[in-house]
């Protein structure tokens, strides 16, 4: 097989037809295969970092190193900016191919190690073997695909192809079409939760959440969609559906009402990217509100994930104006020497504990404390999940500063929080 030797940006990838015919090839002599399908996480961070020109020699460099795996040429064959398949011929059971896996996975590490940034060497493998999966090329290209997929959304290096899994990601897949209609239909909605200043019981604001009612399957939880969202990479369209959205109600209600904050989600993936800042400049320009009415709530566990580039996105949202949240806080794994440094307004706490206050003393204790610390740290609090008359008192005694949960008021369409802040 011949090496891709395309440049980027965005060149033209032939490695699929040779990889399908090698592995036709292959399969009529009748040897055992096994395809892994390598699929490099972040190629955007990777050009915007190195440069299109130093992100492309690198994962040259890479494939060429992967031709050298074995002990024979090793087939290896790009098949699009982000994915290439590695065709491994004559290993005997499942544990040689993980470990040829494994070594693949060092490979990405070598070439990237040195003066790069190891961090930008993220990827995930699929893997399907030949006879036990098909004997068809295109039909274990397709597998491999799924395995990656699979990989990616349960967040392991390597994955073996479950047939099993492939029904789970087929109703995904389903559910992937039917979102990208939601979003041209307007059967995606985003409502509104109401935020209340613990000192006077006023609304200071409001959590957009989104809202998907399909027609034939009934309401989907956003739990279920943002999930299918970020493994598809659809989270990038819904995430500016979403910051449209709320900008253009948000003029509408500032221009009526005033002083009002609303706050959006964003998911690891878009924290990772610069390009939610110039989405925010676009969106409150296009609708002419402050950067100021709006907060962006991450979760702690997502700034983890990579905390220098996560790090340089929430300090690019402020200088802009725009608020930082931390949302679902004690849940991760941050430390308090963390704190020091992050780029926040604001910490949120998890409405579990928030739940469980009245009722186990580790949660109000949890509770009590991230009110003393964000204090200490100058950030505002905000608790979450307050469904009872009884937790907001205690919350107002513990030097809470805002609340947001059913007992104040449930997410509810834009024209009733309207009727709602009246
Ligand atoms: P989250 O950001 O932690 O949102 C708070 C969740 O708590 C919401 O669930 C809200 O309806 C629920 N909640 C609020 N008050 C109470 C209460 O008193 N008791 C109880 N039991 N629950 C309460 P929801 O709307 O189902 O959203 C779930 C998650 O989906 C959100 O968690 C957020 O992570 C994600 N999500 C929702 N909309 C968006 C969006 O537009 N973009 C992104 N990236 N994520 C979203
Ligand atoms: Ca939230
Ligand atoms: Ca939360």
């Amino acid at each position: 097989m011949s090496s891709a030797t395309a440049k980027m940006p965005l060149p033209e990838y032939d490695g699929l037809s040779r990889a399908s015919h090698y592995i036709g090839r292959e399969i009529s002599k009748s040897q055992d295969l096994a395809i892994v399908l390598i699929y490099i996480h972040g190629i955007e961070r990777l050009c915007a970092t190195l440069g299109h020109a130093r992100a492309g020699e690198l994962l040259d460099d890479f494939q060429t190193r992967l031709a050298s795996l074995g002990r024979r040429k090793t087939a290896v064959e790009r098949l699009s900016d982000r994915k290439f398949a590695v065709v491994l011929n004559g290993l005997r059971n499942a544990g040689h191919v993980r470990l040829a896996a494994q070594k693949i996975e060092r490979v990405m590490q070598e070439t990237f190690d040195g003066a790069e940034d190891q961090s930008l060497s993220k990827l995930t493998m699929g893997i399907v073997n030949s006879p036990e999966h098909g004997d068809d090329a295109n039909e274990l290209l397709r597998c491999a695909e799924i395995a990656v997929l699979d990989g990616r959304r349960n967040n392991e290096t390597i994955c073996f192809y479950a047939p099993e899994s492939a029904d789970e990601l087929i109703l995904d897949w389903n559910l992937e079409r039917r979102l990208d209609d939601a979003m041209r239909t307007g059967d995606l909605e985003v409502h509104y939760q109401p935020k209340i200043d613990l000192r006077n019981d006023k609304i200071v604001g409001a959590e957009a959440l989104m809202r998907w009612y399909e027609p034939e399957i009934g309401q989907v939880s956003p739990d279920v969609f943002i999930e299918v969202a970020e493994s598809t990479g659809q989270i990038i369209d819904l995430t500016h559906f979403a910051v449209q959205r709320v900008c253009r109600q948000a003029s509408e209600w500032l221009a009526a009402i005033g002083d009002l904050n609303i706050a959006i989600n964003i998911t690891p993936s878009i924290i990772l990217d610069t390009e939610i800042i110039d989405v925010l400049k676009n969106a409150t320009s296009i609708w002419g509100i402050e950067p100021g009415a709006l907060t962006l709530e991450v979760t702690e566990n997502a700034l983890m994930a990579d905390r220098k580039m996560s790090h340089q996105v929430l300090t690019g949202i402020r200088k802009f104006g725009s608020r930082v949240s931390i949302d679902d806080f004690g849940t991760g794994y941050s430390s308090l020497s963390y704190l020091k440094e992050i780029p926040a307004d604001e910490l949120k706490i998890d409405r579990t504990f928030v739940m469980g206050m009245l009722s186990d003393q580790g949660d109000y204790k949890i509770v009590k404390h991230t009110i003393e610390i964000a204090k200490s740290f100058g950030l505002s609090v905000v608790a979450e999940g307050v469904e009872t008359a009884e937790m907001l008192d205690e919350l107002k005694k513990l030097g809470c500063d805002y609340a947001q949960g059913y007992f104040v008021c449930k997410p509810v369409p834009a024209d009733e929080f309207e009727r709602f802040l009246k």
